[in-house]
């Protein structure tokens, strides 16, 4: 179910306009209205999922399948010599669209683009094989 006050469901249905570089029944690839550098780009469901805890595991793999193939054209077309593909979930995690998206963010040597900036934290072994085990578990 696609929502009335989204706005990338509004995107989504071609009712507010998009600088768009894939359009299918499923998915919608456009350029970001403020992006961290050239040919940044968001795909997303049509379908409305608030973000990576509702979406289905089958839809984002093909969201994700479609991502490759964009990001490779993104990356012949600006010259691009890597990429960050980032995704959002939750207002502390930065997420301000609440309709799950990922963003394809072309970057460059020495290009300013803020990310991969946090701070490096230590682990205890014991503790982190015990973390992994309590998340195994719900799985
Ligand atoms: P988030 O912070 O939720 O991960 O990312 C939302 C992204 O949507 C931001 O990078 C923002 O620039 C972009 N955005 C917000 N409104 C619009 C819009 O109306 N059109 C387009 N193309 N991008 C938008
Ligand atoms: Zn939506």
């Amino acid at each position: 179910m696609t929502k009335d006050d989204c706005l990338f469901c509004k995107i989504g249905r071609g009712e507010i306009p998009s600088a768009t570089i894939y359009d299918s029944p499923e998915f919608k690839c456009f350029l970001d209205i403020s992006p961290a550098s050239r040919g940044h780009a968001l795909i997303i469901p049509k379908e409305h999922y608030d973000d990576i805890f509702h979406i289905d595991g089958d839809t984002a793999g093909r969201l994700f399948s479609l991502a490759t193939v964009i990001a490779r054209a993104i990356k012949d077309e600006t010259g691009c010599e890597g990429m960050n593909i980032v995704q959002n979930n939750g207002e502390c995690a930065g997420q301000t669209v609440h309709h799950f998206h990922l963003h394809l963010i072309p970057r460059d040597a020495d290009d300013g683009v803020g990310i991969s900036c946090w701070q490096q934290g230590e682990t205890d072994s014991e503790e982190s094989k015990a973390l992994a085990a309590a998340i195994k578990r719900r799985i």
